[in-house]
């Protein structure tokens, strides 16, 4: 063996040994308080890029800090499987994706075990095996029993590039698919839904769990609660059956100040109240709202537009005739779709009527108000006008009032609203799980039998362009018997959303290879929930609110007992590479494969530590990593030259004492807060000091082995691989990775102190003890603070004050 630091051949040395000696497999119940850390399972898209590594390489840091203080840590890994880039592969190469999926995750597997985590292997989850989305097949019935999936035709979101309907949380950016910015339109399909909606209030309820403000903040706006009243307009059209319409409105005490009458143009009352005049032109409006994305129609910058239907709504307040109108503004999918236009108190409105020229009536008076035209809609409080009995009320109170009238009238009633529609699950894709449903002509939507799970995706299915799923055309996989009657039936062909994968992953963990249920109970009830859940934000409002809503859906099926999946939860920032965020998609990606080979794991590691705060990120460069790997070099050969002492200095070793308990109360405070790069200066900061201490040989052996021990132990869960060897080298018995994390004296911690004298105009007034690295200003500020020098100074001035460093201060009055 060489004495040069050469981590090519410690880094698989020691992950080979660690392995065979199982090292990191993690025991149910050693005795010790359980500490789930859990790093969200990458996607298998066939490399591991350095952006990976920044989520992977800070979580084992952090879990590997946590198991030397005494937990009993599980920090397992696994992968994301199903999805759509291993069918579209499929469809281009040939290549079966299950073939493609598990060649990659090979490859993956290779890459994160070259990090040197302590991943516990034996529980790796991989959600496109059988033996796993049997398990998510499972849970879906237990949601259908349920009454939580049902299945239901609605307007949906359609990717024609990604040729399937998305999730309203898939559909980004400027209405965009989130997986390949194509601009999505809405189809009428009928679909399967996971009733999110039902838990919207309970999702608000933030409070039993640790999580950052922005995703709290951009959650509670998705779901989007509004208060108001549900207000019933009168409708006595010839030909409709329907006598009223009703609306959703925040502002019930505006309802005097109707003046037209919006519908969605998809909205299902349209074509019955359309009259013959405007058939036309109606018609030609909604071929043309179809062409336009949710942005679009819904955005504040466009031109409103919008055509008459030549019917008209009573509002039953005042009796008073209203007109119906179709607006692209209006969506179908919220509310009821339909909209009372109060232009006088509401923007949209506003433009609308000055775009056709519909009357503006002011019902809600500004302060100052006299009685002319509005500049733009007034949208505050103030008094109410024009409107009957409630005039003179202030609007806030006139509301009350006016929900009271409704609800005696029995024409309207306070009303909550969400703007979160259910989660739509199917996908017209073959790469996913099944959805376990049959069809059959007597006895109509018959779920799959628990004993016939799972359903197998057929390996012998077609991949071609035609736009639909592959699984309609296998026969064999869609002809089958109905399980109720044995009549010839047919398989449902939709997948499931791989976010329905994901959501209960972290579950399978805690129970690998258990396979007669998706977990062991009592394993689940061990390490439930997650205690610290590291990952990206841009999750914020699909993978993170899905498992919120799948954990208490599964909890009230019974399943679980615990209400939230992860209690505490940290997002990681960016790397940024050539100006721009690393993605495969932007050709940007940093491969960590070369450095590994060329300068080792443990610099990758060190290095994507110090970049920046976690939660912030930084940019990747070259010279960065050069200058880690210099230190680690450093460490190496502080470490293994011998060291003899020249005689003992008191003072030097107090000193050395000092820097080294400092050194263990920052790394520890840093690591708990994740402030790796802090951390690692101090680190950097006390190898600084060991190399002087090297340099005059003026502490004792036993001194200088504590400090370099210290120095192991606080390095080994950043450099796991170059701690161990060192820690080995050193004749320390094996593992390094089985100690405890080292504690400080606050005591010896302390700073050395001296007795500041504190004058004014030359007169001794007060002594007090400061630490002798204590600055110009902070003596100042600290001589000015106290009582007794504050009652000699009274109300005068200090001319100027005379800094005597460690020794005196003098305040010389004006
Ligand atoms: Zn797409
Ligand atoms: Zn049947």
């Amino acid at each position: 063996m060489t004495t040069k630091y050469n981590p090519q051949e410690i880094e698989k040395k020691w992950q080979d040994k660690w392995a065979a000696d199982r090292l990191y497999e993690t025991s149910d119940d050693n005795g010790n308080p359980k500490f789930y850390a859990l790093t969200m399972f990458p996607y298998t898209s066939g490399d591991l890029h350095i952006g990976h590594w920044y989520a992977m390489a800070p979580s084992d840091v952090h879990a590997r800090f946590k198991r030397m203080q005494g937990y009993n840590v599980l920090h397992p890994m696994g992968f994301d499987a199903f999805g759509l880039p291993a069918e579209n592969k499929a469809i281009s190469t040939g290549i079966n994706p299950y073939v493609w999926t598990m060649k990659n995750i090979e490859n993956m597997r290779r890459q994160l075990k070259s990090i040197g985590a302590v991943y516990d292997w034996n529980r790796e989850v991989i959600t496109c095996l059988p033996e796993y989305y049997k398990w998510t097949q499972w849970f879906f019935l237990k949601l259908y029993q349920a009454g939580l999936a049902y299945r239901s035709e609605a307007p949906v979101n359609w990717c024609s590039n990604c040729q399937t309907v998305l999730a309203n949380e898939q559909v980004v950016g400027d209405g965009e698919c989130w997986r390949c910015d194509t601009a999505v339109v809405k189809k009428n399909l009928e679909q399967w839904f996971f009733r999110i909606t039902r838990y919207a209030d309970e999702l608000l309820d933030f409070s039993h769990i640790d999580w950052p403000d922005r995703i709290k903040t951009m959650q509670k706006n998705w779901i989007g609660k509004s208060t108001g009243a549900e207000i019933v307009f009168g409708l006595d059209h010839e030909g409709v059956e329907t006598k009223e319409i009703k609306v959703f409105t925040t502002r019930p005490d505006t309802v005097f100040g109707v003046t037209f009458f919006v519908l969605a143009p998809e909205h299902s009352l349209v074509p019955q109240l359309t009259t013959p005049e405007h058939k036309a032109e109606v018609e030609q409006y909604i071929l043309q709202t179809q062409r336009q994305t949710e942005i679009e129609r819904t955005s504040m910058e466009t031109d409103k537009s919008g055509v008459l239907l030549g019917s008209y709504v009573i509002n039953k307040l005042n009796g008073e005739p209203i007109p119906v109108w179709i607006a692209d503004y209006v969506l179908p999918s919220y509310g009821t779709g339909a909209v009372m236009g109060v232009p006088a108190h509401d923007q949209r409105d506003f433009e609308f009527a000055k775009q056709f020229a519909l009357p503006i009536r002011v019902v809600v008076a500004p302060p100052d108000w006299t009685g002319g035209e509005l500049e733009s809609a007034y949208i505050e409080a103030g008094s109410m006008v024009n409107s009957g009995q409630f005039d003179g009320l202030p609007s806030e109170q006139g509301a009350e009032a006016i929900c009271d009238y409704l609800e005696t009238k029995g024409c309207g009633k306070r009303a909550i609203t969400y703007r979160i529609r259910d989660w739509l699950i199917s996908r017209q894709r073959y790469w996913g799980a099944p959805i376990p449903i049959i069809y059959c002509n007597k006895c109509g939507i018959v779920p799959v039998p628990v004993e016939d799970l799972p359903v197998l995706l057929p390996p012998d299915a077609e991949f071609k362009p035609t736009g639909e799923s592959p699984l309609k055309y296998a026969e064999t996989f869609v002809n089958t018997t109905c399980p109720q009657c044995s009549s010839p039936a047919q398989r449902e062909t939709d997948t499931m959303d791989t976010f329905t994968c994901s959501s209960w992953y972290f579950l399978r963990y805690t129970s690998p290879g258990v396979d007669d249920s998706p977990f062991d109970n009592s394993k689940l009830k061990h390490w439930m929930p997650v205690d610290l859940y590291t990952g990206g934000a841009e999750h914020a409002v699909m993978h993170l609110l899905y498992a919120r809503f799948f954990i208490k859906a599964i909890r009230d099926v019974g399943l679980v007992n615990f209400d939230e999946p992860f209690t505490h939860l940290f997002n990681q920032g960016t790397i940024i590479y050539q100006g721009d965020k690393m993605s495969k998609s932007k050709g940007n990606v940093v491969t960590p494969d070369d450095y590994v080979n060329e300068m080792g794991a443990d610099a990758i590691r060190v290095y994507i530590m110090f970049i920046g705060p976690w939660e912030q990120g930084g940019e990747w460069n070259d010279h960065g990593i050069v200058g880690m790997s210099r230190w680690l070099n450093r460490v190496w050969n502080l470490t293994l030259a011998d060291y003899s002492s020249k005689g003992t200095d008191p003072g030097a070793e107090k000193a050395l004492s000092r820097v080294m308990h400092k050194t263990i109360r920052k790394a520890t405070g840093d690591m708990e807060r994740f402030r790796f790069n802090t951390m690692l200066a101090a680190l950097m900061e006390f190898t600084n000091h060991l190399g002087k201490v090297q340099d005059l040989r003026a502490v004792s052996e036993l001194a200088w082995q504590e400090a370099i021990t210290n120095l192991l132990l606080l390095l080994a869960p950043t450099a796991p691989h170059l701690a161990e060897e060192l820690w080995s080298r050193t004749g320390q018995p094996y593992s390094i990775h089985n100690q405890s994390w080292p504690r400080w004296d606050e005591e010896l911690a302390k700073e050395e102190e001296i007795t500041l004298v504190i004058q004014v105009n030359g007169k001794l007034r007060d002594k007090v003890s400061v630490p002798v690295s204590i600055t110009e200003p902070e003596a100042k500020e600290l001589a000015l603070s106290r009582e007794r020098i504050k009652d000699c100074i009274q109300d005068k001035k200090a001319a100027r004050i005379i800094y005597v460093p460690q020794k005196l201060l003098n305040i010389v009055l004006e």
